[in-house]
């Protein structure tokens, strides 16, 4: 079985981890992206296009920041761990000297 990565994970919080003993759950993966997947009495459920439970284009901010996908305020661009250290380098934070931080980090300040 090929999954994406939000169902994947949501199938493994629902077998073995927070989700576990429930019938449905959702799980999200916040990472470069924003991501989410669904299970449904105890299947993986992807819907018609594969995405379903996908959070991270659902509109949070009308009119905020573009977002890859082509449509604005998208959670994607506010809550994405890439979106949140490009925040954090415009409020004035500082790295720690931390090589996987730095690189995260210099991937943000790119964008
Ligand atoms: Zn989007």
């Amino acid at each position: 079985m090929l999954l994406g990565d939000g169902l994947a994970i949501a199938l493994g919080e629902h077998r073995y981890g927070a989700a576990r003993g429930t019938a449905s759950s959702m799980s999200m993966v916040v990472s470069t992206g924003v991501g989410g997947g669904l299970v449904l009495d105890g299947q993986p459920y992807p819907g018609p296009s594969g995405n379903a439970g996908h959070i991270g284009h659902i509109i949070v901010q009308v009119g905020g920041d573009p977002c890859p996908c082509g449509s604005h305020g998208c959670l994607e661009t506010i809550a994405s761990g890439t979106n949140i250290a490009r925040w954090a380098l415009a409020q004035g934070w500082q790295p720690s000297s931390d090589s996987t931080a730095r690189g995260v980090f210099a991937d943000a300040a790119c964008r």
